[in-house]
C-alpha cells in the first residue's frame, strides 16, 4: 500500500515532567522509523472538529488551561506545556489530513505520528497523557465532512481505548474493537462492554500474553471489521504491548506489530475500499517504539 507519513513538529514543544513516560524522545524515535517514507506536514484541526467529539466547554476549558510558562497538569497523569495545546490541535490536524488524503486517493494507507496520544481523551475529560481524541476526532471528519456511512476503529494500544469507545457509544456509524491488557489503566474494556448500540468489541488478555495468542484474541475483531464493510478502517497504533515496555505487561515483539500490520493493511484491501489511517498511540520503551513503528511500516508498504 502506498503509504503517507502525517506529522507535525509541533508535537515535539509539548512538555512532560522530568521522568515522564510520555516525552518528546517517542517522537523523535518514531520519526526515525519513519525514514524513508513521504512526510506531509500538517496544521491544526480547527475547533468545530474537536467540538464533534468534544464537549464545547471541555474544549474551552483545554484551551484556558494552556500555560503561558512552566508546565500545568489536567490531571494525575496528564500534563501541558507551553506548546502542548498547539501540538495537540495539530495531532488532530494530522489525523483529519490523513482521512483526507486517503479519501482523496493520494495514498492507501496514512500513519499519524504525532504527540500526545489521544485514545484515552473522553467528550469531557482529559486522561491517560491525552488531550484530544485525534482518532474519534478523524472517524467524525470522515462520517460528517466527507460523508462516509460507517468508519471502523481498532485499538491494538495495551491499554483500553476509553475515550474512542465513549465517542462510539454515542455514534453507532463507528464500530470499536479493542484489544487490551486487562485489569490494568484505565480500567475499562471487559468483554461485555458492547455499547448500546453493540457497536463495541472488547478483547481483553491476560498479562504474560505473546504475540500467537494475542492474534487468537484480535481474530474476532478482524472478523467483525470484515463482515461490517466499512468506508474506511482506522487504527489505534500503540506499541506499548511490546515485550520492552515499562508500563504493561504484554509480550509482543517488533515481527508481531509487522505481522498486526499486514493484518490490517489485507482487512483495508478486501473490506474497506484500500482506505488505512494509523494513529500513533502508545509505546514507551523508545529504542522498541522505534523498531516496532518501522516493523509495521514496512508491513504496511509490502501489503
Ligand atoms: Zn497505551
Amino acid at each position: 500500500m502506498k503509504t503517507l507519513v502525517l506529522t507535525s513538529d509541533a508535537g515535539f514543544e509539548h512538555r512532560t515532567p522530568d521522568g515522564h513516560p510520555e516525552r518528546v524522545e517517542r517522537l523523535e524515535a518514531v520519526m526515525r522509523a519513519c525514514e524513508g517514507h513521504e512526510i506531509v506536514h500538517a496544521g491544526p484541526a480547527p475547533r468545530e472538529a474537536l467540538e464533534r467529539v468534544h464537549r464545547p466547554d471541555y474544549v474551552e476549558a483545554v484551551f484556558a488551561s494552556a500555560p503561558e510558562e512552566g508546565l500545568v497538569s489536567l490531571d494525575s497523569d496528564t500534563w501541558m506545556s507551553p506548546g502542548s495545546l498547539h501540538a495537540a490541535l495539530c495531532a488532530s490536524g494530522a489525523v483529519t489530513a490523513g482521512v483526507d488524503r486517503v479519501l482523496d486517493g493520494e495514498a492507501e494507507a496514512v500513519f499519524a505520528a504525532c504527540r500526545p496520544p489521544g485514545h484515552h481523551a473522553e467528550p469531557d475529560r482529559a486522561m491517560g497523557f491525552c488531550l484530544f481524541n485525534q482518532i474519534a476526532v478523524g472517524a467524525l471528519h470522515a462520517l460528517e465532512s466527507r460523508g462516509l456511512s460507517k468508519v471502523a476503529i481498532i485499538d491494538i494500544d495495551v491499554h483500553h481505548g476509553n475515550g474512542t469507545q465513549a465517542a462510539a457509544e454515542r455514534e453507532p456509524r463507528i464500530v470499536f474493537g479493542s484489544i487490551h491488557q486487562g485489569w490494568i489503566y484505565p480500567g475499562t474494556g471487559a468483554a461485555h462492554e458492547t455499547g448500546r448500540h453493540g457497536n463495541i468489541m472488547n478483547a481483553p488478555v491476560e498479562a504474560g500474553t505473546a504475540g500467537q495468542a494475542w492474534f487468537a484474541a484480535l481474530q474476532p475483531i478482524l472478523d467483525r471489521v470484515e463482515a461490517e464493510k466499512p468506508d474506511l478502517l482506522m487504527v489505534s497504533a500503540g506499541f506499548d504491548a511490546h515485550r520492552a515496555d515499562p508500563l504493561a505487561g504484554l509480550a509482543l515483539e517488533d515481527e508481531d506489530f509487522a505481522r498486526a500490520g499486514a493484518a490490517l493493511a489485507a482487512l483495508a484491501k478486501h473490506a474497506a475500499h484500500s482506505r488505512l489511517v494509523c494513529v500513533l498511540e502508545g509505546g514507551y520503551d523508545c529504542p522498541a517504539l522505534e523498531s516496532s513503528v518501522r516493523a509495521f511500516l514496512r508491513a504496511l508498504d509490502a501489503a
